[in-house]
């Protein structure tokens, strides 16, 4: 089970990409994210996807990252912060491979100090600043070593049918 936390999101500038960090985490194998701020927009936005392409992603607004950590801590889950201060990626995650209750956390524009101590592991994806749509692909794609593209969407309601060329879908 993977989760992602996403912090420091502000409504007025990070609808895009926070919709783009829900939607990537659940094309890429996540079950859910929870959003440590208030905004319906997104949570809409990502369970119309859900519920068209199917699969069980859910999405909350207004969760308390500190507690969020905390509660799953508790319950036996490690926690993966995204950051570029942190250990690149390829020299860590033979390690965070065998946790099965995971949460990763990706920031916004500046991340509290303190979520460096809650991590259990500050991972690198590069020590270069990009994104946290790119970082949390390469991560998740690294975590599941491929596996998520053979990842499947049950109750779906439209599903592609991969062509070489042109678009074809099938409705449901
Ligand atoms: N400058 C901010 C800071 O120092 O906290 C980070 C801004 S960045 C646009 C937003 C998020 O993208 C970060 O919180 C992190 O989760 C992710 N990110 C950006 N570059 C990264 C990298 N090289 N490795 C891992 N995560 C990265």
């Amino acid at each position: 089970e993977v989760v992602i936390l996403r912090i420091g999101h502000r409504p007025e500038r990070d609808q895009r990409v926070t919709t783009h960090v829900a939607l990537t985490g659940r094309a890429l194998g996540a079950c859910g994210m929870y959003l440590a701020a208030s905004d319906k927009g997104v949570v809409q936005s990502v369970l119309d996807v859900a519920e068209r392409w199917g699969g069980q992603f859910f999405c909350e607004d207004n969760i308390r990252w500190r507690t969020c950590i905390k509660d799953w801590k508790a319950a036996g889950g490690k926690v993966a912060h995204l950051t570029m201060y942190g250990i690149n990626l390829p020299d860590i995650i033979e390690e965070i491979r065998p946790c099965e209750k995971l949460l990763v956390v990706v920031g916004a524009e500046k991340v509290p100090g303190e979520m460096y101590g809650l991590a259990d592991y500050n991972v690198a994806v590069t020590g270069q600043p990009h994104s946290e749509i790119a970082s949390l692909a390469l991560f998740l794609d690294r975590y599941h070593d491929g596996r998520e593209f053979a990842g499947e969407f049950p109750g779906a309601k439209i599903r592609i049918i991969p062509s070489r060329a042109g678009k074809q879908t099938e409705e449901l």
